[in-house]
Order: C-alpha cells, then sequence, then structure tokens
C-alpha cells in the first residue's frame, strides 16, 4: 500500500494547483457575506480561452508584445485599444475590424490579442481560419447527415466575438461563397463582433497601385478566376476582388478598416530571438 506522501507524490499536480484561498470550494467568506473565489474567474476565463481554439504559433500574441514599427503600426494599436474599451461599454457588439495588409506585418497577431483581451475580461470568442471555414461548409454539403453546419452555427452563437483570419485566402465556388455570407450575416444580426485578417489592400492602401497590372481572367460577375501567385497575393487584386461584391459590402458596413504596413513582423522578430 502507498502510504500518504506517495499519493502526494502521484498527485502533485493536483495538491499543487489547490488554491490557498478557498481550499479549491470556489468561495471565500468575508465578513460573513460568501463571495466567489478569484480562482473561479480565472478557472472561467481558462476554459474561455480553450473553447476559442487560438492555434499554437498564435497563442503567445498579446497587446504588450505587439511591438510597433511604425507610425501606422502605431496608430492601428491605439485603434483596436479603443474598440476594446468601447467593446466593454456594449458600443462595439456586432460591428467589427478589417485589419489588412501584406504578408508577416503583425495582422493576425493584432488580432488575436483583441480576442484573447475581450476573453479575459469575460466574453467568448472563437479563432476561425477561412481555409478551414471553407473546408467545413464544403464537408457539410458532402455529409449532410453529420449537422456540421449546425454545429457551426451552435458554436458561433456562443461567442461575442469571432476571428476569421485570411479572408479571401480562397475562391470557393458560389454556393460556397453564399454560405459564407449567411454565417457572416448571422454573426452580425446577432450581434457577434467579427475580427477579420486579410492579406487584401483596396486599390487605395496598395503603395503605388494606380490600375490593375494585368486584368485577370474574370467570370460572369467580374471576378477573377485565377489564383494570383505567391505569399506576394496583396499586390495582384484587392479584396473587393477576391470575395463577392455582395459579402465585401456587408463586411465593409459593419467593419472599421485597419491598415498594417511594414516590414515583415515575422522574420524581425525571428531575426531578433
Ligand atoms: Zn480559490
Amino acid at each position: 500500500m502507498p502510504d500518504r506522501d506517495d499519493y502526494r507524490s502521484l498527485f502533485a499536480e493536483y495538491f499543487d494547483a489547490r488554491c490557498p484561498d478557498c481550499q479549491n470550494s470556489r468561495w471565500v467568506v468575508e465578513n460573513g457575506v460568501a463571495r466567489r473565489c478569484h480562482c473561479f474567474t480565472e478557472e472561467l476565463a481558462e476554459h474561455r480561452l480553450a473553447f476559442a481554439g487560438i492555434p499554437p504559433s498564435y497563442q503567445r500574441c498579446r497587446l504588450d508584445n505587439f511591438i510597433p514599427q511604425n507610425a501606422k503600426q502605431r496608430e492601428a494599436l491605439s485603434f483596436v485599444e479603443m474598440f476594446i474599451t468601447s467593446f466593454q461599454r456594449g458600443e462595439a457588439l456586432g460591428r467589427g475590424l478589417l485589419i489588412r495588409g501584406p504578408v508577416g506585418v503583425g495582422k493576425t497577431h493584432l488580432a488575436v490579442a483583441v480576442l484573447r483581451r475581450l476573453i479575459e475580461q469575460g466574453f467568448t470568442g472563437r479563432f476561425q481560419n477561412f481555409l478551414h471555414l471553407i473546408e467545413q461548409i464544403r464537408q457539410s454539403f458532402d455529409d449532410s447527415g453529420a449537422d456540421i453546419e449546425g454545429k457551426l452555427f451552435r458554436r458561433l452563437s456562443r461567442c461575442q466575438v469571432v476571428l476569421l483570419d485570411e479572408l479571401g485566402a480562397t475562391r470557393p465556388t458560389e454556393f460556397v461563397f453564399n454560405k459564407l455570407y449567411d454565417i457572416i450575416n448571422f454573426c452580425f444580426d446577432q450581434r457577434i463582433s467579427v475580427l477579420f485578417t486579410t492579406n487584401y489592400l483596396d486599390h487605395a492602401a496598395r503603395p503605388g497601385w494606380s490600375a490593375p497590372a494585368a486584368s485577370p481572367a474574370a467570370d460572369s460577375e467580374g471576378r477573377p478566376t485565377t489564383e494570383p501567385a505567391g505569399p506576394g497575393s496583396a499586390t495582384a487584386y484587392t479584396l473587393a476582388e477576391r470575395i463577392p461584391q455582395r459579402l465585401y459590402s456587408r463586411i465593409m458596413e459593419r467593419c472599421t478598416d485597419v491598415v498594417l504596413q511594414g516590414s515583415d513582423y515575422r522574420l524581425r522578430h525571428k531575426a531578433k530571438s
């Protein structure tokens, strides 16, 4: 039979995790009044963070380690801080951010930092990669019995904020785009805020942009049908050319444009470390 100390070492993690203030009862009594212990709210925040599904590579992205490299990035940082304040006041519910910029300037870092801060403040949020979302929509057609779409809507309806990373990264069929429109529309109608990131700028924000370098092949709606080449795609097309007009208008109606410019954020940080 193991003695008490053996049990203690076997379950060391459990004993160490005990809250010294409430012995894990989750309640503390002060002046005869019971209130929730701090560990209860911390645990809830941990659950909300786990639910958010932030990918491991972005887990460390916070506002305090987003280091602006130029005036545009500083401006973007103060803007998202203002957004968080108005979100807390209930003024930004159902509104969103469209964080644009070339590859590697820290768009996802900034968006994840906003998501994380809101989660820490008690809101429920979720990270969603655009390509994965499109794949889920496709799967819901292939396997209609699995209720993938229902699950997706139920998951979203628990959120006050959703991060949709890499908007426009792929161009699915019109049918899939219509489903995507329904999902984004659902979010805005339910007063769920959406934080979009995209590599695609617009005409005005593209440095040196005057006219398309070459007219891409377009479908009946005037959208380019070919994929732009490589990661430098931000200079190949605008966001308006990458997603249907109806979706673009809905996003522009509900979101504030935050444009990030600068040298490659990931490469720079790698060089420093
Ligand atoms: Zn406690």
